[in-house]
């Protein structure tokens, strides 16, 4: 039997990246997949792509910045969808100003980022508590290699800030909501080539050659490097595994 079976799945940010590879490999394990993404086109075309291989989704356009809106895309996705049983928090974002350039930057990056990659986790869960508490549900956060330390990639205080972040609301959230029976979990990805990285991939190749030097595995990461341990923290398998990271960096943090 698939490993998902009979389960409605959330991916936030599914539209691009780590988050549609994700919501694709969810789908192909049994899974009715519920994209959401701000870029409601780059949502639509993962649903797409899905359904064409024969899996089960919808798309839903959700900014995971507006509280208000996560509430109203809850109660939605319990009418039009069902139960749902599985949270991927992946939405993010990645900004690359240090704490000493141009102020107004340096601000805007902290607001931006804090917004998403940290409130953005906790808007989303909050609305969708009820039925993961009801369905004994399993929430996967998408840390990084900055939920511990700080990367000169180069990368913004706010990004480790908002990652450090995410697994400390991984700790707490698997520490309250465990007598439920809900597990909450991360995934800390190291380099992988997604959209999010382009820019900077494509004007300093010597900085990816750099990462993968340090990197045992000695590759870069692609999305689908994600899907395995996506799957896992979200099925039986990880049935008594809870409050915990799995690291996906080809083993960037042990050297
Ligand atoms: P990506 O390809 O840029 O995908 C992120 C998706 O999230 C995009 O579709 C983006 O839409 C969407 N998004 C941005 N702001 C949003 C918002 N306010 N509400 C809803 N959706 C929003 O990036 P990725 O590399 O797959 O990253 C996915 C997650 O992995 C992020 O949390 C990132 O921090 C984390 N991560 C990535 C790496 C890496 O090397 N790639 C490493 C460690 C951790 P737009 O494109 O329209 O902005």
């Amino acid at each position: 039997m698939p490993l998902l079976q009979d389960h409605i799945a959330v991916v936030t940010g599914a539209g691009s990246g780590i988050g549609r590879a994700i919501a694709a490999g969810y789908a192909r394990e049994g899974a009715r997949v519920v994209v959401l993404d701000i870029n409601e086109k780059a949502a639509a075309e993962t649903a797409r792509e899905i359904r064409d291989a024969g899996g089960k989704a919808e798309s839903f356009a959700l900014d995971v910045t507006k509280r208000e809106a996560c509430v109203a895309m809850a109660r939605q996705v319990a009418d039009k969808v069902g139960p749902v049983s599985i949270l991927v928090n992946n939405a993010g974002i990645a900004r690359r100003n240090g704490m000493l350039g141009a102020a107004e930057a340096v601000v805007q990056d902290w607001e931006d980022i804090i917004a998403i990659n940290l409130t953005g986790v906790f808007n989303v869960t909050h609305a969708f508590l009820e039925p993961l508490r009801g369905a004994k549900g399993r929430i996967v956060n998408i840390g990084s290699i900055q939920s511990f330390l700080h990367l000169r990639t180069p990368s913004s205080p706010a990004y480790t800030a908002s990652k450090h972040g995410v697994l400390g609301f991984t700790r707490a959230l698997a520490a309250e909501l465990g007598k439920d029976g809900v597990r909450v979990n991360a995934i800390g990805p190291g380099f992988i080539e997604t959209p999010l990285n382009e820019k900077v991939r494509a004007s300093n190749p010597e900085l990816a050659k750099t990462f993968i030097a340090h990197t045992p595995l000695g590759r870069a990461g692609q999305p689908a490097d994600i899907v395995g341990p996506a799957v896992f923290l979200a099925s039986d398998l990880s049935a008594y595994v809870s409050g915990t990271i799995v690291m996906v960096d080809g083993g960037y943090r042990t050297v």
